[in-house]
């Protein structure tokens, strides 16, 4: 933080604890809510309140007075804030004197307050009025020659009421062009594990944990960016379940927790040891330690013990002896390589797994952001389909989702790549022909307006520019298009990298109650275990000018369509109607949404793996083949490290809470990089040095970020990280996984150079 000193001490208390309860105090006295954002603190995550707008973490089926954690405070505290920028805010500053601000700047500023649009001779943004702004998009949108040179943006905090519509309204206009938060995140999940099992979704829910009997925690730091997630954690093991967790980084979380909802613990500084072993993986390491695993079950397998489930795959699977042939192909001195595991920890591993009789594999980007992301998921899924880990209590997969309704959005239709049926649906229940070219995932949507085809991006929340890869690149592509609109409850970056046109279109918050003319509404938000719950707010909205954000999509569809078939100025109040809409689009899903939702805990989606249905082509659960034993394409270079891009402790997404690492030692600095002592010592550097880190790409674009200081840090050998969005300029367009388009954030192939340009 400005002029503070950075400070780096290791941090050897347990994660949660008292920390955690200061650090909730201090965000409400920094944001000047300590009063109310006490009082909203009770309702979050409680029925009959509203929806943590944080991660998608759900809630436990048994409620507790409190039943949020610090970082959903800190995102509470920030949506309620005492700070506002205003019409005077714009005034002031210049959007390029604004650009010279950190993000950390940007997003302490406050709630937006009422509609502005940029104006191109004074560089400022000026007041604008709704209508005015709703009828700017209709012409930019209405003159486009292809409705597919419009981008659809949408962030994980759209409830599923908007997203539903936002897929409707953006069909009948022409285009499945949804560019989407998930791309950047559990993409992998959504477009590999459905080859695997017939679903793109997690098949355990929270219930589960209480019956598991190993669980295994990959690539995922829950402590914080799942942070109740601790809870089930510590109380398996306090049953003595064995905890495996899986990451380049020793993660203090993963090591020690401390409940802070026990007061026994709070009161003795006592703790829990989470993970009954640490495998500290090398980055892109995790598909050889899968297939060590795999590779030991075979063995005792054919050395006669009956360790898989025969059963169960003979009956519900198809392509095990492929598997076993891929396996079999594989040798331990090179899983051991590249693993950077020894072959005993990972036969102890696979022992754990084989003594379960029910095991949860949870993951996160440490196994989606590769080259490889999709088919990493669907090992994990081979993994588990062994002893038949699907359809029984305490067993399954569980991709851990990093944003409230991120996985909401894709079952109500945010998706460029939309099933037939479900397009017949829409054609049935709306009247329309809706589109049916496949549109653009994020990184498709750059590459079309770096060619110049997209023209126009309307951002549904997040903040596009600083969440994509190649940040110059993405700066240069959007500068270029005509129109941008914002729809924010903040401001951010992404409303001052703007096309020659630009709105932000402010919005009611999650935390803020929903009043129209039928009265007071809720929406509802889909966990990362297929619970959808009501979300009431419970404060006054941030200023009478906002609307809510249904309210915007209904009027850009209006001032866009004129002779649209849809009746959305009925939607506009009556949200009811719109679950209605739901349910008729996605009867297997969501038939009777309006009575099913009144339920104080929600209600479950079905999952059909559960029930051990395969909704796959040939009706199984198929084990699939990724070739090797690498995630990433090698890289012959000997100075090669991977870089893993990675959040804060204070940080949601692109959202900077503070300059604070605490859990990793790192005080008022965010130019960092963690590197492991080995590695700073053969490159001749030391911890503290300022360094630039450069890509190592083939395209010959020089990608470099200078006055980075080393932290020397657990990392596993070879491997390194920092964060994004900082260092999101370092991650090439064209370095993604094929299948879903998840940029592989977390295996950039780097090296170090000499701060200020020398190798
Ligand atoms: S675990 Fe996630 S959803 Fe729950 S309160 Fe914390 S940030 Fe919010």
């Amino acid at each position: 933080m400005a002029g503070n000193k950075p400070k780096y001490r290791t941090y050897n208390h347990p994660a949660g604890g008292w920390g955690a309860a200061a650090a909730t105090a201090k965000v409400l006295m920094e944001q000047s809510v300590v009063g109310k954002g006490s009082r909203a603190l009770l309702s979050m995550n409680q029925p009959g309140g509203f929806k943590c707008p944080s991660c998608a973490f759900p809630d436990a089926t048994c409620t507790k007075k409190l039943e949020f954690c610090e970082n959903g405070a800190k995102a509470l505290a920030h949506e309620a804030t005492k700070f506002r920028v205003t019409r005077d805010f714009f005034a002031q500053h210049s959007v390029t004197a604004l650009m010279d601000q950190s993000d950390y700047w940007l997003e302490m500023q406050g709630r937006l307050t009422e509609p502005m649009r940029y104006d191109a001779v004074t560089d400022h943004y000026v007041p604008v009025s709704w209508d005015d702004a709703f009828a700017l998009i209709g012409r930019h949108l209405r003159a486009l020659d292809d409705p597919n040179e419009a981008e659809f943006y949408t962030s994980g905090r759209t409830a599923n009421e908007t997203a539903f519509l936002y897929s409707i309204f953006v069909r009948e206009f022409g285009t499945n062009n949804f560019p989407d938060c998930s791309n950047m995140c559990h993409e992998p999940t959504s477009r590999g594990l459905p080859h695997s099992i017939g679903v793109g979704k997690g098949t355990v829910i929270l219930d589960d944990f209480e019956h598991a009997e190993a669980i295994f925690l990959i690539g995922h730091n829950a402590g914080t960016n799942a942070p109740r997630m601790m809870t089930p954690l510590v109380e398996a093991r306090k049953r003595g379940v064995p905890i495996v967790a899986v990451n380049p980084m020793p993660e203090r979380a993963l090591i020690k927790f401390t409940e802070p909802q026990d007061i026994v613990q709070m009161a003795t500084f006592g703790a829990t040891e989470i993970s009954s072993e640490f495998v500290h993986i090398a980055i892109g390491g995790d598909l050889a330690f899968l297939k060590g695993m795999m590779k030991a079950l075979f063995e005792r397998e054919d050395a006669g013990e009956a360790v898989l489930d025969q059963a169960f795959i003979a009956e519900h699977t198809a392509g095990y002896a492929a598997l076993r042939d891929d396996i079999a192909g594989q040798n331990w001195d090179e899983i051991v390589a590249v693993s950077g595991i020894a072959e005993e920890q990972i036969r102890r591993c696979a022992e754990i797994y084989i003594r379960s009789n029910a095991t949860i594999i949870c993951y996160g980007m440490g196994i989606t952001q590769h080259q490889e992301g999709s088919r990493l998921v669907q090992q994990i899924a081979n993994l588990l389909l062994l002893k038949g880990n699907y359809g029984r209590p305490g067993a399954g997969i569980s991709p851990i989702r990093g944003h409230s309704n991120v996985q909401g959005d894709r079952t109500v239709g945010i998706d460029e790549k939309p099933s037939a049926a479900y397009l017949d649906k829409v054609r049935e229940v709306f009247g329309f022909e809706p589109p049916r070219t496949h549109g653009h995932h994020t990184v498709e949507s750059i590459e079309a307006m770096q060619a110049g085809t997209a023209k126009v991006f309307i951002g549904l929340g997040g903040n596009f520019v600083r969440a994509v890869p190649d940040t110059d690149r993405a700066y240069a592509a959007m500068r270029k298009l005509k129109l941008t609109v914002g729809i924010a409850t903040k401001l951010n970056r992404g409303h001052l990298v703007h096309g020659e046109d630009a709105l932000i279109l402010p919005v009611i918050a999650r935390s803020e109650r929903i009043a129209t003319a039928k009265g007071e509404q809720f929406v509802t938000i889909e966990d990362s275990m297929s619970n959808v719950t009501a979300s009431r707010g419970v404060l006054d909205p941030a200023s009478e000018h906002l609307l809510t954000e249904t309210e915007i999509v209904c009027r850009i569809a209006m001032a866009t369509l004129p002779e649209s078939r849809v009746d959305w100025a009925r939607y506009i109040d009556d949200y009811d109607a719109i679950r209605d809409r739901i349910a008729a689009v996605y009867p297997a899903l969501y038939e009777g949404f309006s009575e099913r939702i009144k339920a104080p805990m929600g209600f479950h989606l079905d999952i059909a793996p559960r029930r051990r249905v395969w909704n796959t082509p040939n009706g199984k659960a198929n084990f699939l083949i990724l070739p090797g034993l690498h995630a990433n394409a090698p890289v012959a270079d000997l100075a090669m490290l991977r870089l893993a891009t990675v959040r804060s402790h204070d940080q949601f997404n692109t959202t900077i809470y503070s300059y604070n690492d605490r859990y990793r030692g790192v005080y008022g600095d965010r130019m960092i990089l963690f590197m492991n002592a080995d590695d700073i010592a053969d490159r001749g550097l030391a911890a503290g040095t300022k360094v630039g880190v450069e890509t190592i790409g083939g395209d010959g674009i020089a990608r470099r970020v200078e006055g980075l200081t080393i932290i020397d840090y657990p990392m596993s050998r070879g491997s390194v990280a920092g964060y994004y969005p900082e260092l999101n300029p370092l991650l090439p367009l064209a370095f993604y996984d094929r299948i879903s388009g998840c940029p592989a954030a977390k295996s950039i192939p780097v090296r170090i150079v000499a701060s200020g340009g020398a190798e």
